[in-house]
């Protein structure tokens, strides 16, 4: 498994507090815009200097608050401490401009806005409130203006009190959320010591096991060869079966390895640009001998003019001498075995035909998990060895450039493996 390091995440609750510390700059310059407007028309019954030490020290107290907690970050304390400035302020304001009573309306409406664009419905709703009294005020004759005051007071405190604490609540969840993300790197990183310590073991385990079982199979093709002395037509006979069961663990060993070596492999870090026709003639010089042994008649189709492309040499080269083997496993003596290459602007389309045994419907989707086999596969009257990694190991490589793998039936029996790899000409830094 691949582990990568999202910090995405971590910057989703900075971008919160700076969107929130910009609006709140905003609407404490709408206080001084507004609190000079609410000024104006009391200027000749009250003294001008309360309304201006008022507003001044509204819009000192909104925006000092403002500076004092966002180095704490405490979201919260500084939402609390506006709401009462805003509340205290607009009541001191509606007691000093008693002559002009609309324009506290207008100053909550302002207030309910803000509440609404900032936070939550509950604020909108306050606003609402503040409106239909506004109405009401409209509508009331003048001795009820007192008492539509106190309902928009008393609708603004109830909207910022109910905004407080969803608020509170967003930011409980904003610190889940964080710790989420901590706990989330931990197990993270866990897994990257994980995927370090397992690819060690693999290391490890390959180097220790591959040794022996080289050494032991040169020494028994010493025996063979005769070099200990004559050996009997049973001891030989012995001697090969030996042999061919350590070849079969070497190759299953270097499977399991390959395998585990692709899955913690970036396949960006080592593409290269390489001569496609060239890799897979590599593929089929590797497998002909196969061919040959079971006197399988083997026909390719490749044009000259292939492209050059983007691929990880050794990993192309891979995949097609793994469906070339299968097809050369899984056919019986003298069945024919096709390789078909075709391309296009957008993919390089690989066809590997056989006329073996064939695979059943309900198998085709499970021959790529690993250690699959079907069960009982008979070839030739003997029963076909393998480890189930070969299209496992295929499907990592193809998907790792981007491709897709597809099994058609093959008529009137037999197989047919097609691979599509993306044409990607230019390197590219991903
Ligand atoms: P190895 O790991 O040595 O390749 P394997 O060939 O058994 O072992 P895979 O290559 O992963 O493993 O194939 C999985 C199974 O899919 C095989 O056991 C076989 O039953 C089936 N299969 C694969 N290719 C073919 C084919 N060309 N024709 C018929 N059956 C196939
Ligand atoms: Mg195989």
């Amino acid at each position: 498994m691949k582990v990568n390091n999202n910090l995405e995440i971590a910057s989703y609750p900075e971008q919160i507090f700076v969107f929130r510390k910009n609006i709140f700059l905003l609407r404490a310059l709408f206080y001084l815009v507004l609190t000079f407007f609410v000024a104006l028309p009391i200027f000749e019954q009250r003294s001008p200097s309360v309304v201006i030490v008022i507003c001044l020290a509204l819009f000192l107290l909104n925006t000092g608050s403002r500076y004092i907690f966002t180095y704490s970050k405490d979201l919260e304390i500084i939402i609390h401490i506006q709401q009462l400035i805003n509340l205290l302020g607009i009541i001191l304001l509606v007691l000093y401009s008693w002559g002009s009573n609309s324009t506290f309306v207008v100053l909550f409406i302002i207030e309910g806005f803000f509440c609404g664009l900032m936070y939550n419905l509950s604020c909108m709703i306050g606003f609402l409130a503040i409106v239909i009294c506004f109405l009401l005020y409209l509508c009331l004759d003048n001795n009820c203006a007192n008492y539509t005051t106190v309902l928009s007071i008393v609708l603004s405190m109830f909207s910022t009190i109910s905004s407080f604490l969803i608020i509170r609540e967003q930011d409980k969840r904003k610190i889940e959320l964080i710790s989420y993300y901590l706990k989330l790197e931990k197990l993270n990183s866990r897994l990257i010591g994980i995927g370090r310590l397992r690819k060690n073991f693999m290391d490890i385990a390959y180097h220790d096991m591959r040794s022996p079982l080289s050494t032991v199979i040169g020494f028994i093709q010493n025996i063979l060869s005769g070099y200990g002395g004559p050996v009997t037509p049973k001891q030989e006979e012995w001697l090969n079966r030996c042999v061919d069961k350590l070849n079969s663990l070497s190759k299953q060993i270097n499977e399991l390895y390959f395998l585990a070596n692709i899955e913690s492999t970036d396949f960006n870090e080592i593409k290269k640009r390489c001569d496609i026709s060239h890799e897979i003639e590599l593929a089929i010089a590797e497998v002909y001998d196969k061919f040959v042994k079971k006197n399988q008649k083997f026909t390719k189709n490749i044009p000259n003019s292939i492209p050059w492309m983007v691929v990880v040499p050794i990993l192309f080269r891979q995949c097609i001498v793994n469906l070339l083997e299968n097809a050369n496993k899984y056919t019986p003596m003298e069945g024919t075995i096709q390789l078909e290459v075709e391309y296009d602007e957008n993919w390089l389309t690989v066809k590997v035909s056989d006329t073996g045994i064939g695979i059943p419907d309900e198998f085709k989707p499970k021959v790529f998990d690993e250690f699959f086999r079907v069960k009982n596969t008979i070839v030739d009257n003997q029963k076909v060895s393998g480890t189930g990694l070969g299209l496992t190991i295929v499907k990592s490589i193809v998907d790792g450039h981007g491709g897709t793998i597809t099994i058609q039936d093959n008529k009137p029996n037999g197989t047919i493996f097609i691979v599509k790899f993306p044409v990607v000409r230019e390197y590219r830094e991903a």
